[in-house]
């Protein structure tokens, strides 16, 4: 029986020299394998001709490199842009990519669909399905920056990175740390390390292991400062709290100087964004090195909640400074091409599994 083909996507650096060396290769293959396939971009054996013939060959029987599809591109007015990919039967996630003066930011699903059932997400009634695999992911990644021309010398277009797509990265933890892995590599996308960055719900135990194997930056979706009201926006609350996440945030940047937690808080109007919540947010805060994302929020069919008025998220974002808190308002971009902070759809084939996951993490 022939053996499955090894997607070299799916391979960290490490991995990727442990599989030349079982060829009998040098290690250093990997190198210039990695160069043709995230430099050059070029996915074809044949082309890579600082490979042997023969070496070629061999990839061809045992390798490949295989990308997901893009079903749809769409670019906003604005100058966003969504892709709409297709993984396997029928399911699709959603890559979106946001041009800004000074930075271009690529956000990245992780996840088909979300187990965490947070209230306010379109994703989260999508249902879940898997996780994405590595090549998925950085498949993501590869397109994007194909797609948009992007530049490895000179100019770059995708200058950061946010696992803030689809999904929750930490509950995909060892293809997420890979994948994140290849996006900050020299020898894959190259991007600077603090430009990477994964965004949590907050699963406290992976936060511990993360700061162990990985140097990403860190976003917490937050959303509420007290449990009471963050039990019921993020479920995930219920099992690891707001002391203990915020423990081990802190644990996660202490030593190292120049790190803050970017804590995400969407603007539920009536819900969570009077002054008290922002005083309680300011008092909470206190003492981590932080910076505050103030996310209006994006609504999406069949929502309960509405978007703050401005003159409340203005009034929300002065407390915050007032207090000594780097807070800014994300503005709202792609709203033509449902492309903002939450609205990220894709299809997805729910295996009616979210219940049961969510009673386990309750648990
Ligand atoms: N599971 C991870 C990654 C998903 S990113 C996490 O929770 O961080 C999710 C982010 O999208 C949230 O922080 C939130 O800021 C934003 N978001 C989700 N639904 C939204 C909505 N309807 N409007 C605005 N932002 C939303």
């Amino acid at each position: 029986m022939a053996t499955a083909k090894t997607n070299l996507l799916d391979l960290s650096r490490r991995d990727l020299e442990a599989f030349f060396v079982a060829l009998g290769e040098k290690p250093f293959r990997a190198t210039q394998l990695m160069k043709w396939l995230y430099h050059e971009r070029i996915t074809d054996f044949a082309a890579m001709t600082n490979l042997s013939k023969v070496l070629r060959e061999r990839l061809t029987e045992r390798a490949e490199i295989r990308l997901p599809e893009v079903v749809l591109d769409r670019a906003s007015q604005d100058g966003s842009h969504k892709w709409l990919i297709r993984l396997d039967s029928g399911n699709c996630i959603e890559t979106v990519f946001i041009p800004e003066p000074d930075r271009g930011t690529l956000c990245v699903s992780s996840q088909i669909g979300c187990p965490l059932d947070c209230s306010f997400c379109a994703t989260a009634q999508q249902g879940f399905n898997r996780n994405l695999t590595v090549a998925e992911i950085v498949g993501q990644v590869w397109l994007a920056s194909r797609s948009l021309g992007d530049v490895r010398n000179g100019n770059r277009i995708i200058t950061n990175i946010v696992l803030m797509g689809m999904g929750e990265p930490l509950l995909n933890f060892d293809n997420a740390v890979k994948a994140t892995d290849l996006m900050q590599d020299d020898l894959g996308f190259g991007i600077s390390k603090r430009r990477v960055t994964l965004s949590t719900a907050g699963v406290v135990p992976a936060l511990y292991r993360l700061r162990e194997v990985s140097e990403v930056s860190l976003a917490v979706s937050l959303h509420a400062p007290d449990d009471a009201l963050r039990d019921e926006l993020v479920p995930l609350n219920r099992k690891y709290p707001i002391a203990e996440l915020l423990a081990a945030c802190k644990h996660y940047i202490a030593d190292k100087p120049h790190r803050r937690i970017t804590w995400e808080y969407v603007l539920l109007d009536g819900v969570n964004d009077s002054e008290q919540h922002a005083r309680a947010l300011a008092a909470l805060l206190e003492n981590i090195p932080s910076k505050v994302n103030l996310i209006p929020f994006n609504p999406f069919p069949g929502t309960r909640y509405r978007r703050s008025e401005p003159a409340t998220i203005a009034r929300f974002q002065a407390v915050l400074t007032a207090r000594g808190l780097t807070a800014i308002t994300r503005k709202t971009r792609g709203d033509d091409i449902a492309a903002a902070c939450g609205q990220l759809a894709g299809q997805v084939q729910a295996r009616g599994r979210r219940l049961e996951r969510l009673a386990q993490l309750a648990s």
